[in-house]
């Protein structure tokens, strides 16, 4: 028998991203946009997928990219760096600061790849919890920052599966501590656009604040994989280092480049999309439903008079997919649902009145 090689002994704990990907015709699991690209996108793309000299490595830094980004938000190309997907960029941040002997600090329940990457890189990770709304107690944030001198601390605003965003005052005392401790926050903005906030923190060379944003989500662009990292100079730098060569291909620097040039198109969808959510918040909560009020494009829901699961594989039944997180802690009992187009989400709503009935 052949002896095949083990893996590192502290992967025996994960077990993967678990979002099925099934064949139903509404598919509002994901967080995905379900606007396609603007026609005029896809011509343009196309031009320029003709121009590009394949046969050549890639601009490494993506400068043109980060340049883009950088004007569009009144900060350095230095200050930006580009990877496939802001799970890349969380990666890498885990792999410059985290690591063996160091730790990250994460409030569930929240993203599970913030703690699925920490935990890949060696990174240990520090649970912390939300409380009954969902919030962070800023004391109890301090408190465990104290104890455990994390090396990272990660946020989500708005939370991703609860919606919620986080208030400037938690932000800004968590910051104050780590700026002391030497420990480096990582706002994970994939959601931003679809909040009201108005707090703005920004890019400062002497705070240890990072944002980590995606394409994904309000660009219509989940296909393409392509996320960025908006942070000091000092930190930017330390990813680079942990990058791999040329890691950005061509093809996607242009779509990134091309895709910011359709920002109005962008802000429709979005606007679209609020009203939407706000259409299918007042359906749920008129049902025997508890719906929790959210900044994202999506819901996160409780049914009180069916169990989570069934109604879960009811809709499944209707040919529509949306996240089962009844049996992820503090989140018991729970789904989650996508805000999609205006017929999708008709066609939920429909589903879940005729099941609950
Ligand atoms: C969807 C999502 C992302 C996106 O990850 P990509 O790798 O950019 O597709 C990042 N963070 C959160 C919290 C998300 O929900």
């Amino acid at each position: 028998m052949n002896k095949i090689p083990s893996p590192r002994r502290d992967l025996d704990i994960l077990d993967g991203y678990h979002s099925p990907q099934l064949d139903v015709s509404v598919r509002l699991n994901t967080n995905e946009s379900p606007f396609p690209l603007p026609v005029t996108f896809t011509e343009e793309l196309e031009f320029e997928i003709k121009n590009l000299e394949l046969n050549r490595y890639p601009n490494r830094s993506a400068s043109e990219l980060c340049l883009a980004i950088a004007e569009r938000e009144l900060l350095k190309e230095n200050e930006v760096f580009v990877a496939n997907g802001s799970n890349e960029v969380i990666q890498s941040i885990c792999l410059a600061f985290g690591g063996p002997e160091r730790s990250a600090l994460i409030f569930e329940p929240t993203y599970a790849m913030h703690s699925q990457i920490a935990k890949i890189t060696g990174t240990r990770v520090v649970d912390g919890f939300r409380d009954a709304e969902f919030k962070v107690d800023t004391n109890v944030a301090l408190e465990l920052i104290e104890k455990e001198k994390p090396e990272i601390v990660f946020l989500c605003s708005p939370n991703n599966p609860t919606g919620n965003s986080e208030s400037p005052e938690l932000i800004n005392s968590i910051l104050s501590e780590l700026n002391s401790t030497g420990g480096l926050l990582v706002l994970d903005e994939a959601y931003k656009e679809f909040s009201e906030t108005s707090f703005e923190p920004t890019v400062r060379e002497e705070s240890n604040l990072a944002f980590v944003r995606t394409f994904s989500k309000v660009w219509s662009l989940a296909g393409i994989r392509l996320g960025y990292l908006l942070a000091p100079e000092w930190c930017v730098n330390m990813v680079k280092t942990v990058s791999l060569p040329y890691h950005l291909d061509s093809v996607k620097q242009r779509v990134g480049i091309l895709a910011l040039k359709h920002k109005e198109a962008m802000k429709r969808t979005v606007d679209v999309t609020k009203e939407e959510r706000k259409k299918v918040f007042d359906a749920l909560i008129s049902l025997p439903i508890k719906v929790w009020p959210s900044e994202a494009n999506f819901l996160l829901f409780k049914p009180e008079s069916i169990d989570a699961y069934k109604l879960w594989q009811e809709l499944i039944e209707e040919g529509i997919l949306i996240r089962d997180c009844s049996s992820w802690e503090g989140l018991e009992g729970c789904l989650r649902v996508t805000i999609g187009s205006e017929n999708e989400n008709d066609i939920f709503l429909d589903a879940v009145r005729k099941i609950l009935k």
